[in-house]
């Protein structure tokens, strides 16, 4: 088996911010000449999720919005009691989402849908840098 390996480094407003890293996977995957492979991605952090969806305004709209009625960013949560912090509910938002998604690669190709982005989700308050691992298993 064979692993290439490519780092994707982006600059996130924190809170709630979307990215399409779509375009950065598939540039891993077409520089590891991989036909066929699982592509997996995974945020380093706590406070970070990877997962799919149709990236358009509405639907990040809809999805900031159901998190926030899911998991509120003002609440008693014990995090931030315990630990004079103020980000509780990015940690919780990030475990429920995830930090990683495998997508199977065929044809040297991602199995996306057409209305399926690869997103990186940043839930922490406040602006970071985040780093995402692409690996493609061949
Ligand atoms: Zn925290």
């Amino acid at each position: 088996m064979a692993v290439h390996g490519g780092l994707l480094q982006l600059a996130t407003r924190g809170d709630g911010h979307v990215i399409d890293i779509t375009e950065g996977v598939a540039g891993v995957v077409r520089s590891s000449g991989a036909a066929n492979a699982v592509a997996t991605v995974f945020v380093v952090g706590s406070t970070a999720a990877v997962t799919t969806m149709e990236y358009e305004p509405g639907g990040v709209r809809d999805l900031e919005a159901v998190l926030e009625r899911l998991l509120p960013r003002e609440g008693d949560y014990a995090h931030n009691r315990l630990n004079h912090d103020t980000n509780s509910h990015a940690h919780l938002r990030a475990a429920l989402i995830g930090p990683s998604e495998s997508i199977p690669v065929v044809g040297g190709r991602l199995t996306l849908g057409p209305w399926q982005q690869v997103v990186l989700l940043d839930f922490d308050d406040r602006p970071r840098e985040r780093t995402v691992h692409v690996q493609v298993l061949s």
